[in-house]
C-alpha cells in the first residue's frame, strides 16, 4: 500500500511538472497595457514584451517601444507597420508602450455595405452596437475601393508628445485593396485610459500594407463584433511612470493624434 502511494505521488508530481504554462483563452476580456494619456505624454518605452501580450489576446492594436510604427494583431500573428510602409512580423522579445488586445470570438456579424466612407462605417456601427457602455472588438473583413492609413516615425529620447510626433506621420493611400480592419469601440467613460469611440488599424489580405486607419471607402465584406464586459489593465513597472501626468481626457490632443491627415 505504501509502495502504491509512493507511485501515485510520484506520478502526480510528474504530471504537475509536465503541465505547460498556459493561460486559457478567455473570451470577453479586453486587456490593455498602459494608458493612452501616458502615450500622449511621450512615454514610448514599455516593459510589456509581445510574448507576454500574446497571452492576453490574438487580436488587437498598439505600437512599439520608441513609437516604431503601428501594431496589428490578427489571428494570433503580430505585425509591425513602419513609416517606410513595410509590414513585418513582431519578435516575441520586442516590447510595447501601449497595446489593446482580446481573444476575438465574434458573437454577431452583418454585411458591410458598398460605398461607405470611414464616417459611414462608424455610423453603421453606432446603430449596430446595442450597448455602447460595453467594449466591442470589431473585425471588418472586406474589399475597399480606397484605404488611407498612416504610421508613426520611430523616436529617440528625449521624447516629444505624441501630437507633435504625429505631425511627421507617413500616410499611405491604397486603391482596390482586400484586407481586415482590426479595432475597438470603447465607451466614452474610459477617456484618459483608452481612445473613446472607434479606433481601427488595417492589414491587407497579402500582409503587405497596413497602418492606423485615417479614411476608407468600402466595396463589400462583413463586420463581426465581439462584446467584452471585462476590462483588465496592466500598468508599467518602471519608476519613471510615477512622474507622468495622466490627468484629464485630453480630447483635442486625441483628435489630432487619431484622426488628423497631413
Ligand atoms: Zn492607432
Amino acid at each position: 500500500m505504501k509502495y502504491l502511494f509512493k507511485i501515485l505521488v510520484t506520478a502526480g508530481l510528474l504530471l504537475a511538472a509536465a503541465q505547460p504554462d498556459c493561460l486559457a483563452e478567455q473570451t470577453g476580456i479586453l486587456f490593455q497595457y498602459s494608458t493612452i494619456n501616458a502615450l500622449l505624454s511621450g512615454r514610448y518605452d514599455g516593459d510589456m514584451r509581445f510574448a507576454e501580450l500574446a497571452r492576453h489576446g490574438d487580436f488587437g492594436i498598439g505600437t512599439f517601444n520608441g513609437l516604431d510604427g503601428e501594431m496589428i494583431a490578427l489571428d494570433g500573428n503580430f505585425h509591425q507597420v513602419t513609416t517606410d510602409g513595410r509590414v513585418s512580423s513582431v519578435a516575441p522579445e520586442a516590447a510595447t508602450p501601449f497595446a489593446v488586445v482580446t481573444f476575438f470570438h465574434g458573437d454577431r456579424s452583418i454585411p458591410l455595405p458598398d460605398g461607405l466612407d470611414y464616417q459611414g462605417v462608424q455610423k453603421l456601427l453606432d446603430t449596430t452596437i446595442t450597448n455602447h457602455n460595453l467594449f466591442q472588438a470589431v473585425r471588418i473583413d472586406g474589399t475597399f475601393s480606397e484605404m488611407t492609413t498612416r504610421s508613426v516615425p520611430a523616436q529617440k529620447p528625449p521624447y516629444l508628445p505624441l501630437a507633435t510626433v504625429v505631425a511627421k506621420q507617413a500616410v499611405f493611400h491604397c486603391k482596390k485593396i482586400a484586407g481586415t480592419l482590426i479595432g475597438f469601440a470603447t465607451p466614452n467613460y474610459v477617456a484618459g485610459l483608452n481612445v473613446p469611440g472607434y479606433h481601427f488599424h488595417f492589414l491587407s489580405a497579402d500582409r503587405q500594407q497596413g497602418g492606423h486607419v485615417l479614411e476608407l471607402r468600402t466595396t463589400s465584406g462583413r463586420i463581426t463584433l465581439s462584446e467584452m464586459r471585462t476590462f483588465t489593465m496592466t500598468l508599467p513597472a518602471a519608476a519613471d511612470f510615477a512622474t507622468v501626468d495622466l490627468r484629464g481626457p485630453r480630447r483635442q490632443e486625441m483628435e489630432k493624434v487619431e484622426k488628423k491627415r497631413n
